[in-house]
């Protein structure tokens, strides 16, 4: 049994913030794009990597690149070591009661996925209802209409107000004692908008409701804590909080993980097979299938250690720092509208431009160098609810300035000039 509880992290710099440092820790933000300094706002799609991050990566391929668990060797118990670090390290970080918590899976997507799959396929029978909210990614929408499809069961919606806020009282309206399960994003990413999840989960556990709160975009932009927020599933993806793609988490509460089936069938999730028979391992390896991704997974528990170190309140303080200026700046533009203006809010800034598509003003910034998204950003019924096609979003992290800020800006001037 390998004992990596007690391991310390390793500091890699002082909670100190100093916005140009960080900027040096991350290769990419050197490079030139159409000869400009690149300018990157898109952040809610994926973050940038510290070399922090990319070295570790580098290092377990490099020096002890083997399959993890089974092996008696000692680059598969240093391997194995150094990927159940990396779940210590998301337990301390999300401060979840135990390591066996924390199920790795390829990101927020599967995450969901399995908890729609193995404890939805279990749970959920005909005539049930699901509440999830009008601002859901499709990741939080598809997978429960999969299982209401299959179930005969019902999805209903919070819905929204102009601002982009759920509407507490009608989301109080909808629970009844058909509700079986709650999933709602903690985080918009089309939005910003930070919800009351807390209320929500306090307000579902008097009727003892489960509720799975997509963090895709909380992790990064605030101070998340399971045990404070009492949610009962969180998943979150390690590429939006400057680790790698195809790696991520879920963090479920005990007895319902244990009670839930697997999900995938597989080595490494059984503790013994017959042809008649399979018993499964213990948790969190129940949920853990096939070779995982080892240097992904490694990766993740390196950016975590990054973003400890430079501190998650720094984080916050800087972001909210450049939301302001950002909203200030584009509110003096002509023409702009930002979409979503919820009073609690993460550093995204969704905006459209009377008369120009959101692609044209995404190509014209990359042409500046300056990296945005347009598009419905996987959040179809909430571009509906706004009776637009798309928006343009700048997101923010901590590498973000107040000069890249103004460059958006000075493209966007730009961009209105060149329509007209
Ligand atoms: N939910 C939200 C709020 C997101 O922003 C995203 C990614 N854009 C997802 C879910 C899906 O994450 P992934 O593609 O990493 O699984």
């Amino acid at each position: 049994m390998i004992n990596t509880e007690t391991e310390t992290a390793v500091t890699v710099s002082k909670k100190y913030f100093d916005v140009n440092k960080i900027r040096e820790d991350f290769p990419i933000l050197r490079k030139k794009v159409h000869n400009k300094n690149l300018v990157y706002l898109d952040n809610a799609a994926t973050t940038q990597k510290p070399e922090f991050v990319i070295n570790k990566i580098n290092e377990y391929y490099t020096t002890m690149n083997s399959n993890i668990h089974r092996g008696v060797h000692a680059l598969s118990q240093t391997a194995t070591e150094a990927y159940e670090r990396a779940r210590i390290q998301i337990k301390q970080f999300i401060n979840a009661l135990g390591k066996n918590q924390i199920i790795f899976t390829r990101g927020t997507t599967e995450a969901i996925n399995l908890v729609a799959s193995s404890y939805g396929r279990a749970n959920i029978k005909e005539g049930d209802e699901i509440i999830i909210s009008h601002m859901e990614h499709h990741s939080n929408i598809v997978p429960w209409q999969l299982l209401c499809k299959e179930k005969n069961a019902k999805l209903r919606i919070i819905p929204i107000n102009d601002n982009g806020e759920l509407i507490f009282k009608e989301f109080e309206k909808l629970v009844n004692e058909k509700t079986k399960f709650i999933s709602v994003v903690y985080v918009s990413n089309s939005l910003g908008t930070i919800n009351p999840v807390k209320r929500i989960i306090n307000y579902a556990h008097q009727f003892n409701i489960p509720v799975l709160l997509d963090g895709a975009q909380a992790v990064n932009h605030l101070k998340v804590d399971v045990q404070d927020l009492d949610c009962d599933f969180l998943a979150f993806s390690g590429h939006k909080i400057y680790g790698p793609t195809g790696i991520g988490a879920l963090y479920g509460k005990v007895e319902l993980l244990d009670a839930m089936p697997p999900y995938m069938g597989g080595g490494d999730m059984i503790s013994k097979v017959t042809f008649e028979e399979t018993t499964y391992n213990e948790l969190p390896h129940k949920f853990e299938a096939g070779t995982p991704d080892i240097a992904g997974a490694i990766g993740l528990g390196a950016a975590i250690e990054y973003v400890s170190n430079i501190g998650i309140e720094n984080i916050i303080e800087h972001e909210t720092s450049l939301l302001e200026y950002s909203t200030k700046q584009v509110s003096e533009i002509p023409g702009l509208k930002i979409i979503g203006d919820a009073k609690e809010k993460a550093g995204v800034l969704s905006f459209v431009l009377e008369n120009i598509h959101p692609h044209d003003i995404g190509t014209l910034l990359d042409f500046e160098g300056v990296a945005i998204r347009t598009g419905h950003h996987c959040t179809q019924p909430l571009m509906q609810r706004f009776n637009i096609p798309a928006t343009s979003r700048a997101s923010f992290a901590m590498y973000n300035t107040k000069e890249e800020i103004d460059v958006l800006v000075n493209g966007l001037k730009k961009t209105i000039k060149v329509f007209g």
